[in-house]
């Protein structure tokens, strides 16, 4: 008999499961409470603008490209990369920026420009952050964080100290330059912790930045990219459906037997949530959690953040399509968010228009731009604070850049901590998950399988290997193959 499994919500984690065990002959239904797809990667359209509602750095083209690989099909079957050049910008303060460009030449160059003598040693760093990355992707992203064996391989033995120090002090032993140093701690912001608190091995991330480039999915951004593996998914079978949110988990005898929604029941054998995984939780009896409260409530949360999706009725000339407002204290405001959780005296936050790369992502003449804020989770959030901080990072915009927004919006949308918890049911209204610390890493992460449901998993940002695209993409398939030795579809 072929095996029947409800997925709950339709993040990249959720399609990524569903379709590797699709693939294998399962019966795959994947129910989704939102009326459209991609969880925090969905997108909307207003008055001629498409947003990507979360995710906009494409970045580790090879893991999509491995996932896509999987399955016989290759990334450009579904869609095309741009590379972008340069990369991003980073701004310091009045007209005083540094634009890093799409290889680590130039941007060696840039460093000597900056720092005598920074350029050699960037490539010191930048071999070391590359070594880590082969070593990460090869014996531990990939593996479900089961046991402490998993992490112990020649590769990560000889490497130990990358574990033992930090991201921070990592960078301050290659580079004195604080402006340098800041670019070189801002990939570890993806990973939801202070720099000083995430182990130097996510060096790895710098590999990311630096050494693979950021790319752009051409003709729709990063939605395209959920659209390209629900194409993908549908072709193996997975049947979708959205408007179904899942209330309750049926148990018996400890073991999974279907789930009911506010649309029907669907009876199943196995289970994988990709919902948030405290929210699941709540969906199953209380004696058969696998975390309590209290567990999640110590927890170390990534950020949530404070977002504007704009239009507006004028072309950018001055600003890049990424575009990183460091013309801050940065260690105040990651205090803010993590030791003394407020609203922030003055963010740092991140600026990007996508119709710079992608046309079509605007009216001719117009366009569209997204503004993220980075705030501790569960902040108190109101229309009026909302207002204040957009007056406050449009000023600094235009003061910064020179170029003018604030006469320009002419669609304006804001989403926030309410949001996330309304629209995904997120912890605390956090945005992307747990933190990656030293001890929220590999075995310290919300394991994928619960310890006292027969049948029940879980995936996505708070489970291995933890928060961004390509993790997700990587849990869906670390589950799979749990799921797949556990109940072998014969
Ligand atoms: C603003 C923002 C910017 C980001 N930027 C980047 C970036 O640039 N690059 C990058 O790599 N990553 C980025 N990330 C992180 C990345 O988007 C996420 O890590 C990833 O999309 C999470 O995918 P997921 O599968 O874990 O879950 P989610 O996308 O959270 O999907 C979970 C789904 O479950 C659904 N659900 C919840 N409860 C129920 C229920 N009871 N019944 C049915 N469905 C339910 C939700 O509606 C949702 O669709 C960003 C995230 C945010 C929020």
């Amino acid at each position: 008999m072929t095996k029947k499994i409800i997925i709950i919500g339709s993040g990249f984690s959720s399609i990524s499961a569903a379709t590797y065990l699709a693939d294998k002959g399962y019966d795959v239904t994947i129910l989704e409470k939102n009326d459209s797809y991609g969880g925090r990667a969905r997108k909307f359209k207003a008055e001629g603008f498409t947003f990507d509602m979360g995710p906009s750095w494409y970045w580790m083209p090879d893991v999509f490209e491995k996932y896509f690989n999987d399955f016989n099909k290759r990334v450009e079957d579904y869609y095309s990369l741009k590379k972008l050049d340069p990369a991003y910008r980073v701004y310091f303060g009045e007209n005083d920026f540094i634009d890093i460009g799409d290889s680590l030449e130039k941007i060696s160059q840039t460093f000597e420009e900056n720092e005598k003598g920074s350029s050699k040693q960037l490539m010191k760093f930048m071999a070391e952050a590359k070594k880590n990355y082969s070593i990460a992707m090869e014996k531990v992203v990939y593996k479900p964080g089961e046991s402490i064996l998993e992490l112990i391989t020649l590769g990560t033995i000889r490497r130990l100290r990358y574990f033992t120090t930090n991201i921070k002090s990592e960078v301050a032993k290659y580079f004195k330059n604080n402006k340098l140093k800041q670019i070189l701690e801002f990939p570890a912001l993806f990973l939801g912790a202070k720099p000083e608190n995430t182990p130097a091995f996510y060096n790895i991330m710098n590999h990311a930045d630096f050494g693979l480039g950021t790319w752009f999915p051409e003709k729709g951004g990063m939605h395209r990219v959920v659209e390209s593996m629900i194409e993908l998914a549908l072709e193996k079978g997975v049947k979708f459906k959205s408007n179904h949110q899942v209330d309750q988990i049926l148990v018996e005898n400890k073991k999974v037997t279907g789930v009911i929604s506010n649309e029907n029941t669907f009876l199943c054998d196995i289970i994988i949530s990709g919902a948030d995984y405290n929210h699941t939780e709540k969906l199953i009896p209380g004696h058969l959690k696998n975390y309590s409260d209290s567990y999640w409530d110590k927890k170390t949360f990534a950020p949530s953040s404070l977002l504007f999706y704009i239009g507006l009725n004028k072309k950018i000339e001055k600003l890049n399509h990424h575009n990183l407002f460091f013309d801050g204290d940065f260690s105040n405001h990651a205090s803010e968010i993590y030791d003394n959780p407020k609203w922030p005296e003055s963010p740092l936050f991140y600026l990007n228009f996508p119709s710079l790369t992608d046309k079509s992502m605007a009216p001719e003449g117009h366009e569209n731009c997204f503004i993220l804020i980075p705030i501790a989770p569960d902040l108190k959030d109101e229309e009026k604070i909302r207002d204040e901080y957009l007056q406050i990072v449009l000023k600094r915009i235009e003061e910064v850049s020179g170029e003018k927004i604030s006469d320009h919006i002419i669609y304006k949308k804001s989403f926030c901590v309410k949001d996330f918890i309304n629209d995904y049911n997120s912890y605390k209204g956090n945005a992307y998950g747990l933190a990656n610390t030293l001890f929220q890493t590999s075995i310290f992460k919300p394991k994928i399988k619960s310890k006292k449901i027969n049948g029940l998993y879980f995936t996505g940002q708070l489970t291995v290997p933890g928060p961004g695209v390509p993790p997700s993409l990587i849990s869906g398939k670390i589950v799979s193959s749990i799921v797949t030795k556990d109940f072998p579809n014969q």
